[in-house]
């Protein structure tokens, strides 16, 4: 069942009319633009609007059935980004500050656009 166009409309805005992974800009009647479930329906999401965010086509298909981390191994892949080996320390630089040493995680392989920008679905 198709989404109602209140629903597509209300995820395209909180997203700031970008892709909620990779900030790709996204207009409401192009083909790019798809409305991704967070948790996909297959694994019990929901058509209620904390589930539904936007998302271009290629994230959306990409991500397909699985979950945001599967798609964050995926995009960090096509980045040419390779994953750590265990054990790894990174020193990361975020917001101009300098971080303690620590244990290499995910999101620093590949940082979504909700997350740079502090966006909750
Ligand atoms: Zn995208």
């Amino acid at each position: 069942m198709p989404l109602p166009a209140a629903a597509v409309q209300a995820a395209l805005t909180k997203g700031g009319g970008r892709c909620w992974y990779c900030g790709l800009p996204l207009v409401a009647a192009s083909a790019d633009f798809t409305i991704d479930h967070v948790i996909p329906r297959n694994r019990g999401g929901t058509d209620l609007s904390g589930n539904l965010v936007p998302a271009c086509r290629t994230c959306n298909t990409l991500k397909g059935t699985g979950t945001i981390e599967e798609l964050r191994e995926k995009l960090a892949a096509r980045a040419g980004r390779v994953q750590p080996p265990p054990g790894l320390i990174a020193v990361a630089r975020r917001d101009g500050r300098r971080e303690t040493p620590r244990r290499m995680e995910p999101r620093d392989l590949y940082e979504f656009h909700f997350e740079r920008a502090g966006l909750k679905p």
